[in-house]
């Protein structure tokens, strides 16, 4: 950083940085623009670092065709999931400066499905995702024996009190885990 180039408008007392000393000032427009002194200088400065200091690092990290609003929905989705993807031996989200937020999947050695990855520009297909997993996980825990055998009323009820933990955080996604129970149903 080129400490010297700071300068500061005596109209409005605007303090900036620039490569070279401006004829006009960039906010008043008039042409009062002077170095600045030490202390305006150092004013400058520990504003500066204060700001930089604030701005969280992932402002930078959007998720392709993904707004920032929706980056950060996404964000928060993957929070509240994150102790199961961290628990769960098949499945991990990534960050790929290319692909944004990544679900991958590595199955283990007796499992028949090949790794796979989706660029996750909705949080809806982690969920998908996620939440069928966590059906054939209770559905494997009682008893069931493959996909193709419906899931009990009772044992949906037992389900969904199982899965509260993740579902009770993401009320506007109820419609992933009830897709999901109607094909097992
Ligand atoms: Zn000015």
């Amino acid at each position: 950083m080129h400490e010297s180039n700071i300068y500061t408008c005596s109209a409005c007392m605007y303090t900036f940085q620039a490569e070279s000393k401006p004829e006009l000032c960039p906010d008043c427009g008039k042409a009062e623009v002077r170095p600045a002194t030490d202390k305006e200088r150092d004013e400058y400065l520990a504003n500066k670092a204060l700001a930089d200091d604030a701005r969280p690092e992932r402002t930078s990290k959007l998720q392709p065709d993904l707004s920032a609003e929706e980056t950060a929905e996404l964000e928060r989705v993957i929070g509240v999931m994150l102790p199961y993807i961290q628990e769960c031996p098949l499945y991990d989200v990534i960050w790929s400066d290319k692909f944004g937020y990544l679900l991958v999947t590595i199955p283990g050695k007796k499992k028949s499905c090949d790794s796979d990855a989706i660029q996750l520009d909705d949080p809806r297909k982690l969920l998908d995702e996620l939440y069928s997993n966590l059906a054939y996980d209770f559905m494997e825990d009682h008893g069931y024996l493959g996909d193709y055998e419906a899931i009990t009323p009772e044992d949906v009820l037992a389900m969904r009190d199982w899965m509260r933990v993740y579902t009770d955080q993401l009320p506007e996604y109820d419609d992933v885990l009830e897709h999901i129970l109607a094909k097992l149903s």
